[in-house]
């Protein structure tokens, strides 16, 4: 057991001075109860109090010690939790379930343009947006009430949704996660609140440039491919006398296609960013859609010296596309299987049923060079190509299969990829069937 000396030197050390003070008026109470009881009742009931008193204090005075120093602790977790909020550059919201709010951070308070007293206790409600001043900031916990939302997160916790506001415009992206106590009980929710405004003007600054210059540049390249294109009719490549000046022009025309399908790229990246992908949806069959796309790869194809199949399961596979767009995305695939394939490989191209009911799926698969497996989930990112292929194939933007994920994904369909380096490559594109 704790000796009792040894506990008040504890308590001394750890608790603050307005706790001593508190325990000090407890012991002078006790003792003037014991004078009363000396003074008025008979001496061996008073010894009896006296006894049971000096037990009570002492057991008082060892659980002060522990109550003391859980508070002290408690305080100084409480500071340090305050301290980090308080410093968190993004804004804090900290609220109950029912939406009582616990705390706000400095941060908050300048993206809300709002005092933390003027919310802080107060339970949100979504009445409370009519409110010009609270307007923004019930949007935020909210978010349903905002003006244009995008959830970013597919399920589960943290949720990550983007807001914008208005009056004045706003982008918002919220981090919303529960906070949940020892029993896995959840006791309240944390809002971290990040003003994208300024990110989000740059780089719409950004692909506005990209877009202007991408479309200066295409017409001329345009003009320009178009005039090798006729050179090299012209010139034809049966005369041996002037092969070096047939191999100058094809060389020229290869170069001008491949600037003009970066431009393009560019282009398409611009429009994705900005939202600007108008779709044109159209029921097709996609067979008869897939033969048109394999043909326009065909000559390149021989180019390369790739030999080239296309295989479908089946003849009707109506589905809802926009050619164009839809046509872009399948010639990359198509592309890139020739291109990054060896001497005398092979692409091969299926269409069949899918797995999933309803779906269909296209499967582009090469001999090539293959994809290094630590790099397979980067190659859907803008500008990243594989690091075995630069040397190999210096040109190339890293914009195509970006592109093309985004195409796919706006039809509502899904593309997968798997790959063997140095074996070859499958690409997998699963659509909805039956668009109606
Ligand atoms: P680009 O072909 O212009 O580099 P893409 O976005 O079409 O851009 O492709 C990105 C990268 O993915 C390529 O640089 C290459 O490393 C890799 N890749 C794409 N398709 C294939 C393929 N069929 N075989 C091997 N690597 C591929």
């Amino acid at each position: 057991m704790n000796n009792p000396i040894k506990i008040l030197k504890e308590i001394r050390n750890s608790v603050q001075k307005g706790d001593v003070s508190k325990l000090v008026l407890v012991f002078g109470l006790a003792l003037v109860v014991v004078l009363i009881n000396l003074f008025f009742l008979p001496v061996s009931i008073a010894a009896l109090n006296l006894v049971v008193l000096c037990v009570a204090t002492w057991l008082l005075m060892a659980n002060y010690d522990k109550l003391a120093r859980f508070s002290l602790e408690n305080q100084v977790k409480n500071l340090e939790l305050e301290t980090v909020i308080q410093n968190i550059r993004d804004g804090v919201i900290v609220y109950d379930s029912n939406f009582r709010i616990l705390s706000m951070n400095k941060s908050a308070e300048e993206i809300f343009g709002l005092n933390a007293t003027e919310v802080l206790g107060q339970s949100i409600e979504p009445g409370m947006v009519k409110n010009p001043h609270l307007k923004a900031f019930t949007q935020v916990v909210f978010p349903s009430l905002a003006p244009v939302v995008n959830t970013i997160s597919s399920s589960g916790w943290p949720q990550i949704i983007d807001l914008t506001l208005e009056d004045p415009r706003r982008d918002i992206r919220t981090v919303l996660n529960r906070i949940v106590n020892d029993k896995g009980e959840v006791v309240g929710f944390l809002k971290l609140v990040t003003d994208m405004t300024r990110e989000k003007g740059i780089t719409e600054s950004k692909t506005e440039f990209i877009s202007v210059a991408a479309h200066q540049l295409r017409t001329p390249l345009t003009a320009l491919s178009w005039s090798f294109e006729s050179l090299n009719k012209i010139l034809g490549d049966k005369d041996p006398n002037i092969k070096e000046v047939t191999d100058l022009a094809k060389a020229g025309w290869q170069l001008t296609e491949r600037s003009l399908k970066i431009v393009n790229d560019l282009l398409n990246a611009a429009r994705i960013e900005e939202g600007r992908f108008g779709f044109n949806f159209e029921e097709v069959n996609l067979v008869d859609f897939m033969n048109a796309v394999v043909k326009q790869a065909e000559p390149i194809a021989k180019e390369y010296g790739i030999k080239f199949g296309f295989a479908p399961a089946g003849a009707n596979y109506p589905v809802k596309i926009d050619q164009e767009l839809l046509g872009i995305a399948i010639s990359n695939l198509l592309d890139n299987g020739i291109k990054y394939n060896t001497k005398n490989g092979e692409v091969t191209v299926k269409i069949e049923p899918d797995q999933k009911p309803g779906s269909v799926r296209i499967e582009i698969r090469d001999t090539g060079v293959g994809i290094p497996k630590d790099e397979l989930e980067k190659m859907f990112q803008k500008f990243y190509r594989g690091t075995n292929v630069v040397q190999m194939e210096p040109n190339g933007s890293g914009l195509g299969l970006y592109i093309t994920k985004n195409i796919i994904e706006r039809h509502g369909g899904r593309i997968g990829v798997e790959s063997q380096l140095g074996r070859g490559t499958v690409f997998s594109i699963t659509l909805p069937l039956n668009p109606k």
